[in-house]
């Protein structure tokens, strides 16, 4: 499941929350009324009071002040009346209130007016089925602690000055402390390089899983997939395109694999560099792990896209070195 079916399937959840909670309204509203018929009376009351209210002001808007005043001290009575009922039947004054699970966003998942955004008690739920999600997908258990410098030959330098493992705890180094540190990080983006077989998805997967036991909500994305929402969105497919905006707009983006995906020039270029410039000039995170080299990613996606990936300002490089873990023999069934 990516993050955006996530969200899709809390939205009908929450929707669903929303119709339980009307019945569970009106089972109250029952039960109440028939122990105190009056209490079904003030409701019926309160409800025309504000009706009334709604139709004057379309009709006469100049008096509306007025009438304001006079609907609000109706209320008031009304309500201290079905406070006392409540009460005498052993029942709590907010009884027949709207029934929420979150008083924030009265379950609709967001809050704050004109700009929403997502409200703590949805952003709690999606984290927990991205871990859902990473189990799934068997990356949960990629983490830092679970990193292991043994895989890594110590028996050569492969840089002229480093071993392989020295130069892969380096990369791990940096990873965590981004992880460690983001929002607060001290470039905006992190970009790891090296050959197939290194540990580079191991990493980004360290880096996700640390967000999500720190209670941010990363998207990580292989690069084909992001290529498919790139052509889908190319193409005017609606559901592609707003997995666009969602991977453009998400606070922080892990994209795995960055060269493997078919590369259609004309979409990948204008796409990827629409993606990397729009994240950058609203400083959201973005990490980029390839096996491609600065050549390759210069022919393969032209001056634009290079230039946002290697901008040093805003980008910190971690390279792994060496030999193709997967091909070092004795050690098969060890995952980097
Ligand atoms: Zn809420």
């Amino acid at each position: 499941m990516t993050r955006s079916d996530i969200i899709r399937s809390l939205h009908e959840e929450y929707a669903r929350m929303r119709e339980e909670n009307l019945r569970e309204h009106d089972r109250r509203m029952a039960e109440v009324s028939a122990k105190s018929p009056r209490l079904g009376e003030i409701a019926e009351q309160s409800r025309a009071l504000f009706m009334r209210q709604a139709r004057f002001i379309l009709a006469r808007p100049a008096d509306v002040e007025k009438m304001r005043e006079e609907t609000l001290s109706k209320a008031a009575q009304l309500r201290s009346e079905q406070e006392r009922l409540l009460a005498s039947l052993g029942l709590s004054a907010d009884y027949l209130d709207p029934v929420y699970h979150c008083a924030a966003c009265r379950d609709t998942g967001y809050v704050g007016e004109g700009v929403r955004s997502m409200c703590s008690c949805m952003e709690k739920r999606l984290i927990d089925r991205m871990y859902d999600s990473a189990r799934e997908r068997g990356t949960a258990e990629q983490r830092f602690e679970a990193f292991n410098k043994d895989i890594f030959p110590d028996d050569e330098l492969v840089d002229g000055v480093n071993t392989q493992r020295k130069i892969a705890l380096r990369a791990r180094r940096m990873c965590q402390q981004y992880a460690d540190d983001y929002p607060e990080t001290d470039t905006l983006n992190l970009l790891l390089t090296g050959n197939t077989g290194l540990g580079k998805t191991f990493l980004l997967h360290c880096i996700e899983n640390r967000l999500l036991d720190r209670g941010f909500s990363p998207i990580c994305v292989t690069a084909y997939r992001l290529f498919e929402t790139m052509r889908g969105t190319h193409f005017s497919d609606p559901e592609k395109r707003s997995e666009f905006t969602q991977l453009t707009e998400c606070d922080i983006l892990l994209i795995d694999d960055l060269g493997t995906e078919p590369v259609m020039q004309n979409i990948t270029r204008e796409y990827l560099f629409t993606l990397l410039n729009e994240r950058m000039t609203q400083r959201r995170h973005t990490v980029v792990a390839t096996n491609l080299g600065a050549r390759e990613l210069m022919e393969i996606y032209g001056e634009r896209v290079f230039s946002r990936l290697f901008d040093t300002s805003n980008v910190m490089p971690a390279q792994l070195k060496g030999r193709d873990l997967r091909m070092i023999a004795g050690r098969s069934g060890k995952k980097a």
